[in-house]
């Protein structure tokens, strides 16, 4: 048998592909090759560069280009790289090209990585004290009056600086540069706490291994300035950080902090960024330039040379699962990564997951605790407004009404919590009953009024609100329940004098859109804020001093294991919105069930208590993380196939006692846009017994007749089991 090159293409199937050795150029493990495939060619990375064909050569091509003599992928990627396709049960391919950036796919030389600056000239300068230019350009003549700045730096703040900066520098008035990474001075650190410190120290001392920290603080306790003092030190060693936010609405506040403080130039990577700009930070990153990287999910990949330290903040946030494709957990890969570069490595959060604080109990996590608020007076304190047999006006008791009055009269800021976009959930005929269905999902439509649509919020379905009942012809239509546009309505019926501002999906769609709304709260002022679960995370809003939670019950009754945690999780983080300046702040919890025995514990003792009940839950159903879940999904336009194919599935498993096998069942949305939906759970206590039998079985899956009438996928450790 030849010798071949074998590679990981971005192809979903769980196989790695040989070739023959190209006729000239070095390659190793870790580069990347263009190879003919199919009709036409793809960019795939070399996983072994000499490995033993395992089928005759003639039936083999050659690979066409090697396009990185030296690996663009290290060792230690590489390894956790095919340790994650292996644990996720990914396709390998998919794993490696998750990896790249985008532009890094093609079969393209890499971006020039030098910083691009722009800076203004003498004439910028005369030009710009004139006055004599208009909009965008004199924005841009504006934002370099201070100094040079980065291209990407300008990017954030004028999203439109290309198109100016193309007519200013022919004129003479600005002019680009490229240079190394320049520093501007550090700002001072605060001094810390004693409990901030103590975090610091116990991380340090272990600096140079492998340890995972549970550092668990409520929202404002200092977290972040925990953080900032490791990065500082890595910072001294020359040593790089990686830190990790779950979304991108909270990088640009954390980014700032850290620019303002460090006074290094911090990369960041995150989808929203032009794919040229994200191939620049990650090579920075690779080249070991690059010192500070901030980012969201995939900068999990980040290349680190020079490690020093990684943190995943927010660490029980859903966003770290990716929900296709490739299935990996970013948390659980940062782990993975810090062992195998010897770094602590540092999850931060005021709620922790259950699965960390099991491993926290477990002996395997350090913790560590802040529970004081260096900057506020005092913790918000929560009351429940029990509104059982309360006059409720479009879903807000009286009580709450009261509160909000007091709060504006006083010129502070309110927040009203709804987690539900739109006006209504449900759209129902007061004559007859009848409601408006998704016709692909079965499930009702919620009624966008400002758009005088119904839409689907699980297919993006859309219609227009029908004029009458389709069923009775006869019957008013009545929206039920509240969705946030409905609550912004009535709070502005209520508080004309007030201004109203709802953050959702709907209002902040436009990238800058949500920082832009959030910018304009900082300023004092009285307002009330309506908004989704994108407002209950780390927005420091220094004159929010009463936060309003409506209709969480809905969470209290889901049939999703994890919905507890979720809603305590949830709960826990909007009301961390409120006081967290100098103004003591109050959060007032609208229930039905004021006696519910989960939110007793959570008001009365706190997150952690509520979570230690529910861990207890856990362990006596034998649920996460006391088992382990492998989640098999199939969906196809005719529910026989998917049943089908389930009942083949489970006839593939062996019999196995140390298995517990739920299903095959219907999805809890059993038809989704049209495709039937089924599932089965495979559960064991031993992770690796669990591993055993889906290796096997996921070969074994791909061969069934069954499987080429649907769409299936492997979920390793599902989050939801939607
Ligand atoms: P977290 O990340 O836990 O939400 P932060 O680090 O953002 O907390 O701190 C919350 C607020 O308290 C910020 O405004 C921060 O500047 C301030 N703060 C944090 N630590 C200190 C300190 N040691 N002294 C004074 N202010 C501090
Ligand atoms: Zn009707
Ligand atoms: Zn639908």
């Amino acid at each position: 048998m030849p010798t071949v090159v074998r590679v990981a293409l971005p192809v979903p199937l769980p196989t790695l592909f040989d070739y023959l050795p190209p006729a000239e150029g070095r390659w190793q493990a870790g580069s990347r090759v263009r190879v003919p495939f199919g009709r036409g060619s793809k960019v795939g990375i070399v996983v072994d560069p000499a490995a033993s064909a395992s089928v005759a050569g003639d039936r083999l091509k050659a690979v066409t280009e090697v396009l990185d003599p030296a690996p663009l992928l290290d060792t230690e990627l590489m390894q956790t790289l095919a340790w994650a396709a292996d644990y996720w049960l990914a396709a390998p391919g998919e794993a490696y090209a998750n990896a790249l950036p985008l532009a890094l796919r093609e079969p393209r030389p890499w971006p020039d990585t030098r910083d691009e600056y722009w800076q203004l000239t003498a004439a910028g300068r005369s030009a710009l004290d004139a006055g004599s230019r208009r909009g965008a350009s004199q924005q841009l003549l504006q934002l370099l009056a201070p100094g040079p700045q980065r291209a990407d730096v300008l990017g954030e703040q004028l999203p439109s600086w290309r198109a100016a900066a193309r007519r200013l520098a022919p004129a003479g008035l600005i002019e680009r540069h490229t240079a190394a990474a320049v520093t501007t001075p550090a700002g001072a650190p605060l001094p810390l706490s004693d409990e901030q410190q103590q975090a610091v120290a116990a991380i340090a001392a272990e600096r140079h291994r492998f340890q995972p920290f549970l550092l668990d603080g409520v929202t404002g306790s200092g977290k972040t300035e925990v953080y900032l003092a490791l990065i500082e030190q890595a910072l001294a060693e020359g040593r790089q950080s990686l830190l990790l936010v779950p979304e991108i609405g909270l990088a640009p506040q954390t980014l700032r902090r850290l620019r303002e403080r460090l006074g290094v130039a911090v990369e960041v990577l995150h989808s929203n960024l032009a794919e040229g700009e994200r191939a620049r930070a990650w090579l920075r990153a690779r080249s070991g330039e690059a010192k500070v990287i901030l980012g969201t999910r995939s900068a999990v990949f980040t290349p680190l040379p020079q490690a020093g330290l990684i943190v995943v903040d927010e660490e029980h946030d859903a966003a770290y699962k990716q929900q296709e494709g490739f299935r990996y957990h970013a948390r659980d890969l940062a782990l993975v990564r810090a062992r195998a570069m010897d770094v602590p490595i540092v999850l931060g959060s005021a709620t922790p997951s259950l699965e960390s604080l099991a491993n926290v109990a477990g002996g395997r996590y350090r913790a560590l605790t802040l529970r004081a608020r260096p900057a506020a007076v005092h913790a918000p304190q929560v009351q429940i407004v029990d509104v059982r047999s309360q006059h409720l006006d479009h879903g807000l008791s009286p009580a709450l009404q009261a509160a909000v009055r007091e709060t504006v009269a006083r010129g502070e800021q309110v927040l009203v919590f709804r987690n539900r976009r739109g006006y209504a959930p449900v759209l129902l005929c007061h004559a007859c009953g009848w409601h408006a269905d998704c016709p692909r999902c079965e499930r009702p439509l919620t009624l966008h009024a400002g758009q005088r649509q119904l839409r689907c919020h699980h297919c993006d379905y859309r219609s227009k609100v029908p004029a009458a009942c389709p069923a009775c012809g006869a019957g008013a239509l009545w929206p039920q329940g509240q969705g946030t546009e409905r609550l912004e309505e009535a709070l502005t019926a209520l508080f004309p004098d007030v201004p109203v501002l709802r953050i959702d999906r709907e209002t902040t769609r436009r990238r800058d859109a949500f920082e832009h709304l959030i910018d304009g709260l900082r300023a004092n002022g009285p307002a009330i804020l309506v908004g989704t679960q994108m407002l209950a995370k780390g927005h420091d809003l220094p004159n929010l001093t009463l936060v309003a939670i409506v209709g969480v019950d809905e969470g209290l009754h889901s049939i999703d294991f994890r919905a507890a945690e979720r809603l305590a999780q949830l709960v826990v983080q909007v009301a961390g919105r409120a006081g967290r300046a100098a103004k003591p702040g109050r959060v007032l919890l609208q229930t039905h069930h004021p006696d519910h025995p989960l939110l007793r514990t959570l008001l009365a003792k706190g997150y952690g208590a509520a979570a230690v009940s529910l861990l207890a839950e856990r362990e006596q159903a034998a649920l996460p993380p006391y088992s382990h879940q492998i989640l098999l999904r199939a969906d196809a336009h005719e529910r026989v196939a998917v049943d089908a194919f389930l009942v083949a599935a489970a006839a593939a498993l062996p019999d196995d006692h140390s298995l517990q096998l739920a299903g095959p069942m219907a999805a809890p949305m059993a038809l989704r846009a049209g495709r039937h939906r089924g599932q089965l759970l495979l559960e064991a206590t031993s992770r690796a017994q669990l591993h055993a039998v889906a290796r096997p079985w996921q070969r074994a899956l791909g061969k069934l007749p069954a499987a080429r009438r649907v769409r299936w996928s492997l979920d390793v450790d599902p989050i939801d089991l939607y």
